[in-house]
């Protein structure tokens, strides 16, 4: 029996997009109702014989997954080992600076790189409008690029900052996620968006999400999932972990187990008060805090 350690490229509901070991691409069907591989997945796979179809036998254990609810209120795994989060406002639609910070602890939490993007620098005259916001990302420690994916500035920065890691692009409807990918992608995205309708049935398959492959190795993740993606938190205590300058100055609390919000003694209110953490930042600690504990009591 032939088999090889592929990678999910891509996923059309049951049948899938393979990248085996060799550096082939093939199509693939799924072993069994159990199994269920999404994209960025290591699994491994099988020859089927007389068909041109790969088998999908197992899933090797994942570094990490983006997951969020369902609609039945269970855990939806949206892509797996992943290395790094592009959370992306502009300067327009307004930025909401609250959702980056979301989506930068949600990264912070799962161990991959938070890399904070500003697009559409083409509508704005320098200094930009968000100078003095991006200026505190980057002091905090977290990488920070300004572009236009219109005219094209800046994207090699974003390229290089992503370099060959697996990637996801997350931010509101409308800041220039697909314009980015494109740009990073140069129109690579077209070659993988069909899979040939081997099965028979004759139906159009639709993508559900695709690792798109970029010039300087490297992919990035593009499904409708990772688009809307809500970031939601285990558990409220988690959420300071998620905040650098958080995580840096809560040594120096009073007490071992502060959350920063009431306790005395909190170097976490302290730093607000002289500056060294920003009130904005602060909120949007508090907001997650409560945010999650409503999540987790059902009051969402
Ligand atoms: P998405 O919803 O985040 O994927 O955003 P899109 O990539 O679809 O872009 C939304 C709109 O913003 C489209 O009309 C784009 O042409 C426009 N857009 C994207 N990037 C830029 C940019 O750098 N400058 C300007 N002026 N418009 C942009
Ligand atoms: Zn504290």
């Amino acid at each position: 029996m032939t088999q090889s350690d592929a990678t999910v490229i891509a996923t059309y509901s049951r049948r899938m997009r393979l990248r085996l070991a060799d550096g082939h691409e093939v199509d693939a069907r799924i072993k069994g109702k159990r199994l269920k591989p999404v994209c960025g997945d290591r699994v491994m796979a099988e020859v089927i014989d007389n068909e041109t179809d790969w088998l999908i036998s197992s899933i090797a254990p994942r570094r990490n997954e983006l997951t969020r609810p369902d609609r039945r209120g269970r855990t939806e795994v949206l892509a797996a080992n992943i290395d790094c989060l592009v959370a992306v406002a502009a300067a327009e639609p307004k930025p909401d600076w609250y959702i980056i910070d979301r989506y930068l602890c949600a990264a912070e939490l799962m161990g991959i790189v938070g890399v904070v993007v500003y697009n559409k620098i083409d509508l704005e005259t320098s200094p930009i409008t968000a100078d003095e916001e991006l200026a505190n990302y980057e002091r905090i420690g977290h990488a920070v690029a300004r572009c236009s994916a219109s005219d094209g500035t800046g994207i090699a920065e974003i390229g290089t900052l992503i370099g060959n890691r697996c990637t996801i692009i997350v931010g509101q409807s409308g800041v220039g996620k697909s314009s980015i990918i494109n740009r990073l992608s140069s129109g690579a995205q077209q070659r993988v968006a069909t899979i040939s309708d081997k099965s028979g049935e004759g139906r159009h398959t639709t993508v559900n999400s695709v690792m798109i492959p970029l010039p300087q190795g490297g992919y990035v993740i593009d499904s409708p999932g990772v688009r809307d993606y809500a970031p939601a938190l285990e558990s409220a205590r988690n959420a300071a972990g998620g905040f650098r300058e958080i995580v840096a100055a809560a040594q120096r609390c009073r007490f071992a187990n502060c959350q920063h919000l009431r306790e005395p003694g909190c170097a976490i209110k302290s730093g607000v008060e002289d500056g060294s953490i920003t009130a904005r930042r602060y909120e949007s600690y508090k907001r997650i805090v409560n945010l999650t504990e409503q999540l987790s009591e059902g009051r969402y």
